[in-house]
């Protein structure tokens, strides 16, 4: 087992390390094999208000965040870049022990997370309002200004690149934040917060308070001087987020929510290839991704031949310690080991084909094999419901408009997926389908320079690209006097 050095478990409030008000504390524990990595402060309503003191203090109009030259905040991100590439290998090793991801997998997410910082590090000096010309009499112009005190809720899926989806363009906005880690997964987003104080954030401008939900993150939603909440987890969660918004202050919120993603396979895509694709699409992650394409729409004409590669390809995955060269370690917590297993019964119960897997892997910790369900119906629940695991679901179809149709029938809209050589059948396909995020011959391919987020109930608004700062930013509009003739 690789030896892990936990350097932080405290909260981290305006530039300090501090205990919990309460003094409790919460374990964080190992996929691996179930045993106590650390015992974790435990943030609540108490520490909350204080990080939100810190967050607004740092927001106040005379503040040194505030009154900095737009262009320093870039640099202080681009010297967070610099030096989360420096660490890459630890923080992949922290981010390991804490959710079970491959090592490698996780050494490929911090440089692209160290990507996404530099991206809007270049943004936060091109902040742009506009000039309007209005009615004669006027001159109008807009400002655009820093949302305010932001509360970001995290999950456990992708700890370090959900941190960075949140509080990159939030800082090149000129926000603070005051950021919630998952419960799961709370020690890489301490880890980073060390690197913020490091590269000289000013205090305040950065909290991370770990904790529960209904407690930490309830706590966030609820505030009054918390302006706007950025959040990515369940849309159950999403909903409660959003009330909670309505009741307080009406905060801004964003939300990233779940999916039931479909991949479409037509009859001319290469066989081979194409399960590759949905292979990936299906599994990356051991299948907790929101955006996982789960729903695999295979074309009667290669159907057959597809299901045994699919097979074939799942039965060949090397699922163990993450440490080690694999393609997928375990499930990130009991929880979601039962949830995902129950979803596998399911499947079985209900009369899907199970063609690989379809048990745990292993005895110790929470490992599942990669298991592939044919001969699925459209009404069966691991068709309809998001099952965040390494299932991957198999179901026919004939014809062009029956697909469209039943790719967009769920309450789902987050990614979507074509393989097949026609273009036209491709593009009719990417402009039919309701979902934020559509790919042709490939899958899952996100940049920080493309607007990722859903339609429907996967959520409200986009993170990354130019999309992903503006939701970081009001809009004021300035108008002057301005007479046709001058008035003096
Ligand atoms: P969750 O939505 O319960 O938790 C996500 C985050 O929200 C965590 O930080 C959690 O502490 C916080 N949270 C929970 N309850 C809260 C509340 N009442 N107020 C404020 N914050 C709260 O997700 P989960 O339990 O970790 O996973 C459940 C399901 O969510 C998964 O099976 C999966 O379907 C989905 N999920 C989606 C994503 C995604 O990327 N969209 C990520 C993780 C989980």
């Amino acid at each position: 087992m690789v030896k892990v050095e936990i350097k932080y478990t405290k909260l981290f409030i305006n530039n300090e390390w501090v205990d919990a008000v309460s003094k409790k504390t919460f374990p964080t524990i190992n996929p691996q094999d179930e045993s106590v990595i650390a015992q974790v402060a435990e943030g609540d309503k108490a520490d909350v208000d204080l990080a939100v003191e810190a967050a607004n203090k740092a927001f106040h109009r005379y503040s040194e965040w505030r009154t900095i030259d737009a262009s320093q905040r870039g640099r202080l991100l681009l010297k967070l870049a610099d030096v989360i590439v420096r660490d890459y290998k630890y923080l992949a090793e922290l981010e390991t022990l804490d959710c079970g991801k491959p090592v490698k997998q996780a050494e490929g997410e911090v440089l692209w997370s160290a990507n996404i910082i530099r991206y809007y590090a270049g943004k936060a000096d091109k902040i742009l309002g506009n000039t309007i010309p209005a009615d004669g009499e006027v001159l109008s112009f807009t400002m655009k200004e820093p949302v305010g005190v932001c509360g970001q809720i995290l999950p456990w899926n992708y700890p370090i690149p959900m941190f960075v989806w949140k509080i990159a363009p939030a800082l090149a906005a000129g926000c603070t934040v005051v950021v919630k880690p998952a419960e799961q997964t709370p020690l890489t987003a301490l880890a980073m917060a060390a690197l913020i104080k490091e590269v000289g954030f000013p205090p305040g401008v950065v909290n991370v308070i770990p904790g529960y939900g209904p407690t930490a993150g309830a706590a966030l939603t609820h505030h009054a001087r918390v302006d706007k909440i950025a959040f990515t987890g369940s849309t159950e969660v999403g909903r409660i987020i959003m009330k909670s918004a309505a009741v307080t202050n009406l905060k801004r919120v964003t939300l990233e929510l779940g999916g039931k993603s479909p991949l479409v396979i037509f009859n001319d895509a290469d066989v081979e290839k194409a399960a590759e694709i949905a292979h990936r699409a299906a599994f990356a992650n051991a299948g907790q991704c929101c955006v996982a394409g789960t729903r695999t729409y295979v074309q009667s004409g290669i159907y057959e031949k597809f299901v045994a590669k699919a097979a074939e390809i799942a039965k060949k995955r090397s699922v163990g310690n993450p440490y080690e060269n694999v393609q997928q370690g375990p499930q990130v917590d009991s929880d979601m080991f039962n949830k995902v297993m129950g979803y596998i019964e399911a499947g079985k119960k209900d009369g899907a084909r199970c063609v690989a897997g379809g048990n745990r892997h292993g005895t110790v910790g929470y490992f599942i094999q990669p298991t592939v369900f044919a001969d699925v119906k459209d009404d069966m629940k691991i068709a309809r419901e998001e099952i965040f695991g390494p299932v991957q679901s198999i179901l026919k179809f004939e014809t062009f408009e029956e697909i469209v149709d039943r790719a967009n029938d769920s309450n789902y809209g987050l990614g979507a997926g074509v393989v097949t050589n026609d273009i036209t059948t491709a593009m009719s396909f990417a402009k039919l389908v309701r979902a934020g995020s559509v790919w042709i011959n490939t899958y899952e391919h996100i940049t920080p320079q493309t607007p990722f987020g859903g339609f429907k109930e996967s959520g409200i608004g986009r993170e990354m690209g130019e999309d992903g700062i503006l939701q970081y930013l009001e809009t004021k509009t300035v108008t002057m006097n301005l007479p046709k003739k001058p008035i003096l």
